[in-house]
């Protein structure tokens, strides 16, 4: 029996996919301008493609032009480098996105880079990071992860965080670090907390807010939970489940969830907490930038 409210992360990213299916069409409608994703994956990893499906299927559903590129494994620097300057220069497209991690041999750091900032739906680029750092929500492109997180977060706690203490575990450019932007941004008063975070159980439990983004199954325990605080897991893990049967897997969080959800408020389930809201929100950032892209202001 658990205590805390679990925010249904599919039931939000639902209702965001709703909202972008709506700005959608009506852009088309007033502009003529359909919204264009391009997913660009490179090599045969079955996680990642079983993530590119989902994205494009996703996009055609959001009433996007939906592409994507699949390019064999032996794709060099130069190929997928060609690729993205024809989709920056492409007009029908306005976000795109290379799938990671790329094979061994291409560096994913020049090509994420070279995608212009205003198609990054990512927010990988260093001026959408740059725009986020320095406070500037209006025009940048918002990491998918944060983002969506973030969105859970304001369901629970409105727009205005002020006097909340928030600690995020994890310093990632991927998330940690964007995450704790936005709740700065929120007028949070941010802790990020990290792998050489000394006595990082008090630390957390400072935390109003508690954001878990470790990739260390069940790492947060109970007693690191302030009691009635909001928990949002990040984390994805695949740990053995031989109750399932021989060789069964099952996915958990970077918290341990039932003796969590006895100490905190709120918090988020894994599997269908925070992963539903990264997808909701690349479909988000693509109507965004198609609405920028046709000089118009993008619904909230
Ligand atoms: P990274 O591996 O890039 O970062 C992990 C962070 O956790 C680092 O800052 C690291 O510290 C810190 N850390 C690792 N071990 C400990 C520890 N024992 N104590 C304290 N801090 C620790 O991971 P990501 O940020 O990319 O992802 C984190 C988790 O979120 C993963 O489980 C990943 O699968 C999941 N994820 C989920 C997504 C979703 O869609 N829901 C999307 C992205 C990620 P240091 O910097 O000191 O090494």
């Amino acid at each position: 029996m658990t205590g805390a409210t679990v925010i249904d992360g599919k039931q939000v990213a639902a209702s965001v996919i709703e909202a972008v299916k709506t700005a959608t069409s009506a852009l088309e409608t007033e502009t003529g301008a359909k919204a264009g994703l391009a997913v660009v994956i490179v090599g045969d990893d079955p996680a990642s493609h079983s993530y590119v499906t989902s994205k494009s299927r996703m996009a055609k559903e959001c009433g996007f032009t939906s592409i994507q590129h699949t390019l064999p494994a032996e794709t060099t620097q130069e190929e997928l480098a060609k690729l993205v300057q024809s989709l920056n220069e492409d007009a029908s497209i306005h976000g795109i996105l290379v799938q990671l991690p790329l094979p061994k041999h291409l560096n994913s750091e020049p090509i994420i880079q070279s995608i212009r900032p205003e198609k990054d739906v990512d927010g990988l680029h260093v001026v959408n990071a740059g725009k986020l750092a320095t406070g500037d929500l209006a025009t940048g492109l918002i990491s998918c992860t944060p983002a969506g997180a973030m969105l859970l977060v304001r369901r629970v706690h409105g727009e205005d965080l002020s006097g909340l203490n928030a600690v995020v575990i994890g310093r990632s450019n991927l998330f940690g670090k964007p995450m704790a932007q936005l709740l700065l941004n929120a007028n949070a008063t941010v802790t990020v907390a990290h792998s050489r975070t000394k006595d990082l159980p008090t630390v957390a439990r400072t935390a109003d807010i508690l954001v878990a983004a470790v990739g260390q199954p069940q790492m947060v325990k109970a007693d690191w939970i302030k009691p009635g605080a909001t928990v949002i897991d990040v984390g994805i893990n695949r740990i053995a489940a031989p109750e399932r049967g021989e060789g069964k897997t099952r996915l958990v969080g970077d918290v341990a969830f039932t003796e969590a959800s006895d100490v905190a408020a709120v918090i988020t389930p894994v599997p269908g907490g925070v992963g539903p809201m990264t997808i909701a929100m690349l479909m988000a950032n693509t109507v965004i930038a198609a609405h920028r892209a046709a000089g118009k202001t993008a619904p909230k």
